[in-house]
């Protein structure tokens, strides 16, 4: 394992005692050996499960709740590994420190709620509060950079380290999202959950080589001892086998767990040193925006497709000049203008482009 990166490991959900301790006992196996970690941690990489499970159906499985924390502190006891939980109210941040949690974490769902985050600092400014090594704070579940900025000073309120774990939205990475974070906060170390971004275990390897491309501080990932009869996300998590071919050593950033800090920081895109990561990030924004371009094309050939056996089954010819000269008009007019500010789409370029998409409608069509 890469011991230079903080990686967060294991269920989406603690489902069972044995599932928490099977599961910690062969992360724990796989992981680096107390003596190549420089902290005075024994093992380098944090333990998470999910207690209580923000689900969107309410019939689906809910968590076991306060129970679970008890099967994560004795992986703690028994591993010496450092553990992880999500909370949502107040009552669980009070409930996991209790029951001796070294790190929370804000789901998604939660993020996307500024006042849910509030309504945890009390709790986590405590004297209590005190206990946790750190929080982690997940981008909210739709695009919005702001209100990920603002979660992130809300909580460094409370005086414990915070740490950003970038989660996409739905199954959509949004690396714009990250990025402008990214930008606005080189201080705070960024972790990737390639788990929730995809929602896909065959996804996973993948999306882990972002981590070094993009300089980030590590990895939150679903780990589970037998992933086909997970209760929840199922289809996204790996075994502690495959988790430990992912992390094979690659140069990156020194994370204390302690501190949740970089010791390091050369690889930050704002400072010297980035090694080409500040074009790695633009090149990820450019893929998926090209990825939504090609499926938006896909889809408006979906539809034109479609007309295309209105026209057949009523007798009208694939191509109405009327039609045709309307459309192009309708693209003159449309400035798409560019978030820089600086200048439009030139209407040369846009008409050819869309000249190239019609013909192709066409060719569809007949
Ligand atoms: C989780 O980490 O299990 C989780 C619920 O994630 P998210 O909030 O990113 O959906
Ligand atoms: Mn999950």
């Amino acid at each position: 394992m890469n011991c230079e990166l903080l990686y967060i490991l294991g269920p989406c959900a603690a489902e069972s005692r044995e599932q928490v301790l099977e599961t910690a006992r062969e992360l724990a196996a796989i992981s680096c050996q107390p003596s190549e970690v420089s902290s005075q941690h024994s093992v380098p990489f944090i333990f998470r499960a999910g207690a209580w499970k923000p689900r969107t159906s309410p019939r689906t499985f809910q968590g076991i709740g306060e129970e679970a924390l008890t099967w994560l502190a004795e992986a703690k006891m028994l591993y010496g590994m450092d553990v992880a939980t999500e909370v949502a109210t107040p009552e669980h941040v009070r409930k996991a420190i209790a029951a001796g949690m070294d790190y929370l974490w804000i789901g998604a769902r939660t993020s996307a709620n500024p006042m849910a985050v509030e309504n945890l600092t009390p709790a986590l400014s405590s004297r209590e509060g005190g206990k946790i090594k750190g929080i982690l704070i997940k981008n909210p579940v739709n695009e919005d950079a702001k209100l990920w900025i603002g979660n992130i000073e809300r909580l460094e309120k409370t005086g414990i380290p915070v740490m950003a774990v970038h989660r996409g939205c739905g199954h959509q990475p949004c690396w714009r999202m990250a990025h402008q974070v990214r930008l606005a906060r080189p201080d705070i170390p960024m972790l990737l959950d390639p788990s929730h971004m995809s929602g896909d275990a065959a996804k996973v390897p993948e999306l882990m080589q972002m981590i070094p491309q993009l300089g980030l501080d590590g990895a939150m990932v679903e780990v589970h001892c037998h992933p086909a009869e997970a209760l929840s996300d199922a289809k996204q998590q790996i075994t502690p086998e495959e988790l430990a071919d992912l992390t094979q050593p690659h140069p990156g950033r020194v994370l204390r767990p302690s501190t949740g800090r970089s010791i390091e920081q050369s690889s930050s895109p704002l400072k010297g040193g980035s090694h080409g990561i500040e074009l790695n990030w633009l090149r990820a924004e450019i893929d998926e925006l090209d990825d939504k371009l090609w499926d938006t094309i896909a889809a408006r050939m979906d539809v034109s497709r479609r007309i295309g056996e209105w026209k057949k089954a009523n007798g009208v010819a694939p191509l109405q000049p009327e039609r045709y000269e309307m459309i192009r008009e309708r693209l003159k007019n449309l400035t798409p203008t560019l978030s820089s500010g600086e200048g439009e789409l030139r209407t040369e370029f846009k008409l050819a482009l869309w000249e190239l998409i019609h013909e192709e409608s066409l060719r569809q069509q007949s």
